[in-house]
């Protein structure tokens, strides 16, 4: 990274690397060199992330370069009142994009640990945390997918989730304004 692409970066917010969730800012965030979009704390997470499965990377080398939604960009993790958690446009979305792309992860993940239930198995922290999607087959399957999990349930839904090959996704039903809550169909 040279130093103006280092000055640009760290006048931009905050990020989550893509691999490990931590949160950085400033100089710490790499990007992805072929897409300049997808974050990373550092090259061992950039590397594990690319494959998919292996080390539970989420398989990038499948959607990079495409048009998709990435955390910190496009949507957020943000409080909700009353509902712990929920993801946030963080600016206009249309309609059919996939906002939220993610792969499933499986125990060794090295932050299933911090799940809740904080004093649980990671057995339990599974369960707890799971997300449902529906397969190929038209079967839901359960899997723990870190981020997608946050996203918030309704009757009157505004995205869908479903898999694009191996990749979960949020897409969006309709358009989404900056901020609007993505809520998915109630289970
Ligand atoms: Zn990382
Ligand atoms: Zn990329």
């Amino acid at each position: 990274m040279d130093s103006a692409t280092a000055a640009t970066t760290a006048e931009e917010m905050k990020r989550h690397c893509a691999f490990c969730l931590k949160e950085i800012s400033g100089e710490a965030i790499k990007k992805c060199a072929k897409c300049h979009k997808r974050a990373y704390c550092s090259k061992e997470c950039q590397t594990a992330d690319w494959t998919p499965n292996k080390k539970n990377g989420q398989g990038h080398k499948n959607w990079c370069g495409t048009d998709y939604g990435e955390e910190d960009v496009d949507w957020a993790v943000v409080p909700v009142p009353g509902k712990g958690l929920g993801i946030v446009a963080l600016r206009d979305i249309p309609k059919a994009y996939p906002i939220v792309v993610e792969t499933g992860v499986d125990k060794t993940h090295p932050r299933v640990a911090e799940l809740t239930p904080l004093n649980g198995s990671l057995e339990m922290k599974f369960h707890s945390n799971k997300y449902s999607c529906v397969g190929r087959d038209g079967v839901a399957e359960e899997v723990l997918c870190l981020r997608m999990s946050r996203v918030n349930h309704s009757c009157v839904p505004n995205a869908d989730n479903f898999y694009d090959k191996s990749v979960k996704v949020i897409g969006t039903c309709r358009g989404l304004t900056c901020l609007l809550l993505i809520l998915v169909q109630c289970e």
